[in-house]
């Protein structure tokens, strides 16, 4: 069967067609600048050109039609016809206390979904906006809803908590909530494959450094713990966010820059970070390893202040999991930068890492990091999101 998977933003949308029985990626490409000027889809066939072509998309129903023309062109299209479409999964970002598990698109699953908008204002309207615009265009095809935070809807009440008055969880759901997981539980299953060991009786942290990063503690199968809180701001440091800080910080910044709570929100959420911190010289860590390299201070500092959280996080769910049995890296920073894994791993010889460079420095493959005699495995483990929403989808529809 094949799988249409989409990712839907405010004016982006990224799609890939995965073929269920090979899994692989027939076809993939986004499509940016939804309803404003000088909107653009890139399309991509498995072992074909790139093709970017400039398009008018006022809406994103128009932006799936060009989608589907695309993936159906007689010439450069990966299907004959849009029949072939077996399903489509839609990644969506909040699926609040109401999902623990992926499930097919109904009239109540979308109120339901919609129910969600006040816990993720940027991304939930978003996300079902896509859900519409393909149910109009393909109104026989099963459509399956893949939730960010339904991997950890198994955290107990002691993690997920906020140390502020219970009225505010019972009347607004204040709790932790947690994201990327997708990603989390796709790459605890890979690392017990790797290691030949039964997910379901094994210690996994997962560190998914990408541009918006995340922890979380996997034990027997279930997450118990992760960094990010009831929104992605929550955490680690990241590219642009600044993760966790003192809330107060808020209010002074407010006070003293004339911002609105908006505004300064908006400070930790696009100019703090690596970014922030590195006198805003670029969130990318390519940008701060070569910076760093030759001697800039503040961009070393934002590495150095990067890894010590990663740290403090491995740390912390070792503690509440009373021991681990591997240390995984995924997304753009933990699967490409050897030199944010040795700063991470040299904290952690206590447990016994031997990191072997050598293997450290491969790109691109699943890979064990360490030497034969380490106590804890450390693996990179690129992830795939689209993979694992387009199994979620077929195992739901088949
Ligand atoms: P997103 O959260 O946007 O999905 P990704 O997981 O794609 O992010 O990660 C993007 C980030 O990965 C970039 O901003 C950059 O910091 C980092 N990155 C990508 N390639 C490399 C590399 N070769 N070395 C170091 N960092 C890299």
């Amino acid at each position: 069967m094949k799988i249409l998977v989409i990712n839907c933003g405010s004016s982006s949308l990224k799609y890939q067609i995965i073929d269920s029985e090979s899994e692989k990626c027939i076809a993939k490409g986004l499509c940016e600048r939804i309803g404003i000027e000088g909107s653009q889809i890139t399309y991509k066939p498995e072992g074909g050109e790139k093709e970017v072509t400039e398009a008018p998309m006022p809406t994103h129903t128009q932006a799936i039609q060009l989608v589907l023309d695309a993936i159906t062109n007689k010439k450069t299209g990966v299907l004959s016809n849009l029949s072939e479409i077996g399903a489509v999964g839609h990644r969506i970002v909040h699926g609040g206390e109401k999902f623990a598990a992926s499930t097919i698109i109904n009239d109540d699953v979308m109120a339901a979904i919609e129910e969600c908008n006040e816990l993720a204002p940027l991304h939930n309207p978003a996300n079902l906006i896509g859900i519409r615009a393909c149910q109009e265009l393909m109104p026989n095809t099963p459509m399956v809803a893949v939730f960010d935070t339904a991997f950890h809807q198994t955290m107990p009440p002691e993690a997920y908590m906020y140390g502020i008055p219970y009225e505010y969880y019972e009347k607004y759901k204040v709790r932790k909530y947690g994201f990327h997981g997708t990603s989390h539980a796709y790459v605890a299953h890979r690392a017990a494959e790797m290691l030949g060991r039964d997910f379901n009786s094994m210690k996994t942290i997962v560190c998914h450094l990408g541009n918006g990063a995340s922890v979380s503690a996997v034990k027997n199968g279930k997450c118990v713990d992760t960094s990010m809180g009831m929104t992605p701001l929550a955490g680690l440091m990241m590219g642009t966010r600044s993760g966790s800080v003192d809330p107060y910080v808020v209010e002074l910044l407010s006070e003293k820059e004339h911002l609105t709570i908006a505004e300064t929100e908006d400070i930790l959420n696009k100019k703090s970070g690596v970014y922030g911190l590195s006198g805003y010289l670029s969130s990318d860590f390519r940008d701060l390893e070569t910076a760093a390299s030759k001697g800039n201070k503040k961009a070393e500092l934002a590495m150095k202040a990067f890894a010590y959280r990663v740290v403090k996080f491995i740390g912390s769910y070792i503690a509440v999991m009373n021991g681990v049995d591997a240390i995984c890296f995924t997304a753009g920073v933990g699967e490409n930068s050897p030199i944010i894994r040795t700063m991470v791993c040299n904290y952690l010889t206590f447990l016994g890492i031997t990191l072997d460079q050598e293997e450290n420095l491969r790109r691109g493959d699943e890979v064990d990091i360490t030497t034969k005699d380490s106590k804890v495995k450390v693996l990179v483990i690129p992830t795939n999101e689209e993979l694992a929403i387009a199994r979620e989808t077929y195992d739901l529809v088949k």
